[in-house]
C-alpha cells in the first residue's frame, strides 16, 4: 500500500510511472483524514465516493503524461466555486449553496488530472485571522489542537499540515493563505494580483485578493502555480502575461549568489516575540550562508498599511455583500410579513457578527461626506504603499520579513478583540494594496512554544519564478520540519 503521500511531486512521479495507482494514493489521503479530522475539522465536506470512483475510472485507463496533476488528491477553499459540490464560504447565509459551475482554477486542476477530495473551512467570507470566525465549524491547529490553524484558510493549512491531500487552494485578501501557512508549518503562496484568475471565488475584497496554492514544499507550490496561472476571459483583471514553467525554474539555480535581499527597517524593528525574531533572523543568516546578500530597506508608509487595508477591504465587502439578499440564493427568513423586513431578518440571522461588523464600517466609510476623509484617504496611501516597494525594489531583488509576529495562539485567546486580529496583518497586508506577490515558507520552530514560525519572501509583480527559486533554495538550506503531533 503507497504510504508516502507527502509530497505532491514525488506523488506524480510514481503515478506517471504507473508504480502506484490514483486509488491507492487516494485511499491513503482518506485515512489520514479519518486519523486526523475527527480532532482538526479541517473540512466542511468529503467527496469520498465520488473521488474513489473517479480514482477507479483513472486507474483503469492508465496514467496520462500530458496531464500534470495526472491522479493527485486536492482540496480546495470553501470561498472558491466547486460545481456540483457546496461552496458555504463558511456560513449559515449560504449554507446550502451548490454552485453550478466551477471556479476558473478549479476548472483548470480537474483538467489538469487533479481529484478534489473535498472543501477546506475558513472564516466566514474569509473575514478573519484564525478560522474562528466560521459559522460552520472551529478548525484546530495539528502542530498543538489547543491552538488556532490562522486564518483564513485556516483549513487548508491544516489540511496540508495533516497530510489529508497533496495540494490546497487558498485565498489572500490581506495575508489568508501566508498566515495560517506560517501557523501550520508549511508552504503558501499569493500570487501577483491578475496572475490567477478570481472567476469564481466568492468576492470579499475584489481589488485585493488572489487565490493560490498551500502546499508541504515549494516545488509542489510551483507545481499548483504553473497549472492556475494565466489568462481568463471571464476575469477581465487577469493578467495576460505568459506564464512560466515554475517547476522547470527550480532547477536553475541551486543557490542564492547574488541575490540582495532587502529587510525593511519598518518590520523587522516592529514589536514581534522573541522566538519569532530568532527564527527568522536564523533563516536570515541561512541566506547569507547559501550567497545571499542583505540589505536595509525603508518602507515609511507601512505602518499605515492595516489601516488603509481595512478601511479598503470592508468597504469593499459592504458593496460585494449586499447580494445576499435572501432572494436569489441562499438563506431566506420566512417569517417576515414584507420585502424590507425579510432582507433585515435574512441578514441579521445569517450573517456572522464580523461580517455584520465589516458591512456597517464598509457602509459608513463610504457614505456621503465620511468617503474623503476615510476611503479616499485609504486610496491615497495605497498609492504611497506602492511606491514605497517600487523604490525599495531598486536596491534589492526580493524582501523578508516575518509572516506574523507570534505564532499560533489558543482558541479563543483573541476571538473577543477584533482590533488584536487585524493588527496580526502588519507583515501581510501591504502588498495585497500594492498587488505583489509573496510566499511564506517554514523558518523553523519557536524557540518558546514549540509552533511552526514563517518567514515570508516579496517580491516585484509577477516575480513569482525568482520568490519560488529563492524560497526552493532557502527552503532546503533551512532542512525540513518534523511531522505535527496530530499525524503522530
Ligand atoms: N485577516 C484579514 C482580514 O480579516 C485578511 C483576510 C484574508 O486575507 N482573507 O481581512
Amino acid at each position: 500500500m503507497y504510504k508516502d503521500t507527502r509530497t505532491l511531486i514525488a506523488t506524480r512521479r510514481l503515478l506517471q510511472d504507473g508504480q502506484v495507482k490514483v486509488s491507492e494514493v487516494i485511499q491513503e489521503c482518506l485515512n489520514n483524514i479519518c486519523k486526523t479530522e475527527p480532532t482538526l475539522k479541517a473540512l466542511l465536506n468529503i467527496q469520498e465516493e465520488q473521488a474513489m470512483e473517479q480514482a477507479r475510472e483513472m486507474d483503469r485507463q492508465g496514467p496520462d503524461t500530458n496531464k500534470p496533476l495526472w491522479g493527485i488528491p486536492m482540496t480546495i477553499k470553501d470561498a472558491i466555486c466547486t460545481r456540483d459540490m457546496p461552496t458555504t464560504c463558511g456560513s449559515r447565509i449560504l449554507a446550502n449553496f451548490t454552485p453550478g459551475y466551477d471556479a476558473t482554477l478549479v476548472h483548470r486542476l480537474k483538467e489538469a488530472g487533479a481529484v478534489i477530495l473535498g472543501k477546506t473551512n475558513l472564516d466566514e467570507f474569509a473575514m478573519g485571522s484564525s478560522t474562528e470566525n466560521s459559522a460552520l465549524q472551529t478548525t484546530h491547529n495539528p502542530w498543538d489542537l489547543s491552538r488556532v490553524p490562522g486564518g483564513s484558510s485556516g483549513g487548508s493549512a491544516a489540511s496540508m499540515a495533516a497530510l489529508q491531500s497533496l495540494g490546497s487552494i487558498g485565498t489572500d485578501t490581506g495575508g489568508s493563505i501566508r498566515q495560517p501557512a506560517s501557523f501550520c508549518g508549511v508552504v503558501g503562496m499569493k500570487p501577483t494580483y491578475g496572475r490567477v484568475s478570481r472567476y469564481g471565488l466568492v468576492a470579499f475584497g475584489s481589488s485585493l485578493e488572489q487565490a493560490g496554492p498551500i502546499t508541504t514544499c515549494v516545488p509542489d507550490c510551483a507545481a499548483l502555480m504553473s497549472v492556475i496561472s494565466g489568462h481568463d476571459l471571464l476575469d477581465s483583471t487577469s493578467s495576460a502575461a505568459p506564464v512560466p514553467d515554475y517547476l522547470g525554474a527550480l532547477e536553475r539555480r541551486n543557490d542564492l549568489k547574488g541575490l540582495r535581499i532587502g529587510l525593511p527597517a519598518q518590520y523587522w524593528e516592529k514589536k514581534m516575540s522573541p522566538e519569532v525574531y530568532t527564527a527568522c533572523n536564523h533563516a536570515m543568516q541561512t541566506a547569507r550562508d547559501a550567497g545571499a546578500e542583505t540589505v536595509t530597506v525603508d518602507l515609511p508608509h507601512a505602518g499605515h498599511a492595516v489601516a488603509a487595508y481595512y478601511i479598503i477591504a470592508m468597504a469593499e465587502a459592504s458593496s460585494n455583500l449586499a447580494r445576499y439578499d435572501g432572494v436569489r440564493y441562499g438563506y431566506r427568513d420566512m417569517e417576515a410579513t414584507e420585502l424590507l423586513d425579510m432582507y433585515r431578518r435574512t441578514r441579521s440571522r445569517a450573517l456572522g457578527e464580523e461580517v455584520q461588523r465589516r458591512i456597517m464600517i464598509g457602509t459608513y466609510v463610504l457614505s456621503a461626506g465620511y468617503y474623503d476623509a476615510y476611503f479616499k484617504k485609504a486610496a491615497q496611501v495605497r498609492r504611497l504603499i506602492h511606491q514605497d516597494f517600487m523604490r525599495a525594489f531598486e536596491d534589492c531583488d526580493v524582501i523578508c520579513s516575518p509572516v506574523v509576529p507570534f505564532t499560533a495562539f489558543s482558541i479563543g485567546e483573541k476571538v473577543d478583540d477584533p482590533l488584536q486580529l487585524y493588527l496580526m496583518d502588519i507583515f501581510t497586508s501591504s502588498i495585497n494594496l500594492a498587488g505583489l506577490p509573496g510566499i511564506s515558507i517554514p523558518a523553523g520552530l519557536g524557540g518558546g512554544s514549540g509552533m511552526p514560525v514563517g518567514i515570508q519572501i516579496l517580491g516585484p509583480a509577477f516575480s513569482e519564478e525568482l520568490l519560488l527559486q529563492s524560497a526552493c533554495v532557502l527552503e532546503q538550506a533551512l532542512g525540513p520540519l518534523p511531522l505535527p503531533t496530530a499525524l503522530i
